[in-house]
């Protein structure tokens, strides 16, 4: 996390904040374990006083919306000492029971549909989006990630299927649920220099203007080099859209920022 914190400073950060994926009930390679959340907070502190004159950290999790028990509105969640939390749905359960990782390279997002789901693919974006609903519909996250994440996997099994009437219908609902609520919406930016594409699509930014729903850039990046990755191309894709300012935490507050082009 220190690499992470003086690329940062390097790159001219005035605030950051770290947001592992939060612990699930069962291991996985992806997630920090739950015996080891006190360390990771601990050390979140001890940066934040050794590097105190030159950034603000935050500490935050990224949460998964597993099911009604895990979930960013859990107790366990809700009384961690953190700064933010992120809401974020990348598991869904076969009709077997099996939990599958929906966030994978497109390749694998194949064998698994076919494997688990017989191929149906509306089937598995509706009940992605259904999932997300719940995770809203319970709250205790401050910011949705990457809102659409299964749009990519999708459109490299069906490029037309995110133009579909019902799927158009879904997304409709969706932010005027997120819009409700108050929720921020995160531009995510990790794979916007290989693919040139943010979460949610970029297709999406009128939308998120119109109902009012306030942004936060986020590279997501897993690795030091890459968290100022795609930032300055979402926040003029941002501008274009007609946003003049997105999140970010200073002093500890939620502040709406001046978005401001190089
Ligand atoms: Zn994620």
């Amino acid at each position: 996390m220190e690499e992470f914190v003086r690329q940062a400073i390097h790159d001219g950060f005035t605030s950051y904040g770290i947001s592992s994926h939060a612990p699930l009930p069962f291991p996985t390679r992806w997630t920090l374990d739950a015996s080891a959340v006190g360390e990771y907070l601990a050390e979140i502190q001890r940066l934040k006083n050794t590097y105190a004159d030159q950034i603000e950290l935050y500490a935050g999790l990224e949460i998964d919306y597993l099911d009604a028990q895990h979930n960013p509105a859990s107790d366990y969640f809700q009384t961690l000492p953190l700064d933010y939390r992120i809401g974020s749905v990348h598991l869904l359960q076969t009709p077997k029971g099996e939990i599958i990782d929906i966030d994978t390279p497109p390749e694998i997002f194949r064998t698994n549909l076919e494997r688990h789901w017989k191929g149906d693919l509306q089937y598995v974006i509706l009940a992605y989006y259904e999932k997300l609903m719940k995770m809203i519909d319970r709250g205790g996250f401050d910011i949705l990630g990457h809102a659409d994440k299964i749009s990519f996997n999708a459109q490299s099994i069906d490029p037309h299927v995110t133009q579909s009437s019902w799927y158009q219908d879904t997304m409709r609902t969706y932010f005027q649920e997120i819009a409700q609520r108050g929720i921020m919406v995160e531009i995510n930016t990790k794979k916007y220099i290989p693919y040139g594409v943010f979460f949610p699509q970029q297709e999406h930014f009128a939308t998120l203007l119109a109902r009012g729903i306030p942004v936060v850039v986020n590279s997501d990046s897993h690795r030091p080099e890459a968290i100022n990755s795609g930032r300055p191309e979402a926040l003029r894709a941002l501008s274009e859209t007609g946003f003049h300012h997105v999140m970010e935490l200073h002093q500890g507050q939620w502040m709406a920022v001046p978005i401001e082009l190089d």
